[in-house]
């Protein structure tokens, strides 16, 4: 009886492991946070299974047909639309769920894609401790979420929709006043439109104005330290 947590692609359908390929392959049915996108994903992969829908919004009812079939022997694959479920997809909620049933139940990570990860990797910031904050709040806690940023020393690593980008950007300047730390913001990691800005806030803000196609798909924030004060002595 095992649950596999399987990380998928985050946009190039070639960044899938060869274990996530076969553990997907070899259970007996899959948890998809969409059905649709998992479906593609499968079909591009010539791999025909059971899927049923596991989200946020999943009642207790789906939950007790989970652990009826992990109690009757099956292994059961958790995949979310993008990247590692359980960062930031659901996934944490459900294990925490099952593990109170069956307590034997083994969870097995597949290790892949994570958004988060692949900017903080060509971030060129230190990553030996980096906080990772997820999205900011749309509106109640936002204020907090950026003075919170101003008041972190370390690289900070968090998502943000196109919608809020370059209201996001301007925030770092007047609610975080980190207008003087260096930022990378990546935009559609791994895919066709792949484009990695470098900069202030300031900086970042203009490039990403110059043209509304800039403002599309999906991007990560990566913050980098507080620059040192320079010593004046010799
Ligand atoms: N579990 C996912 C992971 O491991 O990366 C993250 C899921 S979170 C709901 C989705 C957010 O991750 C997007 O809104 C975006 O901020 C970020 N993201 C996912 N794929 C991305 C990509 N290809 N390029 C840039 N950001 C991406």
């Amino acid at each position: 009886m095992k649950l596999y947590i399987v990380a998928t692609p985050i946009g190039n359908l070639a960044d899938i492991t060869l274990r996530a390929v076969n553990t997907l392959a070899n259970v007996e049915l899959i948890l998809a946070e969409d059905t649709r996108v998992t479906r593609t994903l499968l079909e591009h992969l010539n791999i025909r299974k059971e899927l049923m829908a596991y989200h946020a919004h999943s009642r207790p009812k789906e939950i007790e047909k989970i652990i009826n079939f992990l109690r009757s022997g099956k292994n059961i694959a958790l995949v979310s639309d993008a990247g590692t479920p359980g960062v930031n997809d659901p996934g944490n909620y459900l294990i925490g769920q099952l593990l109170k049933e069956l307590p034997e139940l083994q969870v097995v990570p597949i290790p892949g894609p994570n958004a988060a990860a692949a900017a903080l990797s060509v971030s060129g910031f230190p990553s030996d401790r980096f906080y990772f904050l997820g999205f900011p709040p749309h509106k109640k806690g936002r204020q907090t979420f950026f003075k919170d940023i101003g008041e972190t020393e370390g690289t900070v690593v968090f998502y943000e929709s196109k919608h809020r980008i370059l209201k996001c950007l301007k925030e770092l300047k007047t609610v975080a006043q980190i207008g003087e730390r260096p930022i990378l913001v990546c935009r559609e990691l791994t895919k066709q439109f792949e484009t990695f800005y470098r900069g202030t806030a300031y900086d970042i803000e203009m490039a990403l104005q110059k043209n509304k196609n800039n403002l599309l798909g999906e991007f990560v924030v990566v913050i980098g330290p507080k620059p040192k004060k320079q010593s004046l002595k010799a």
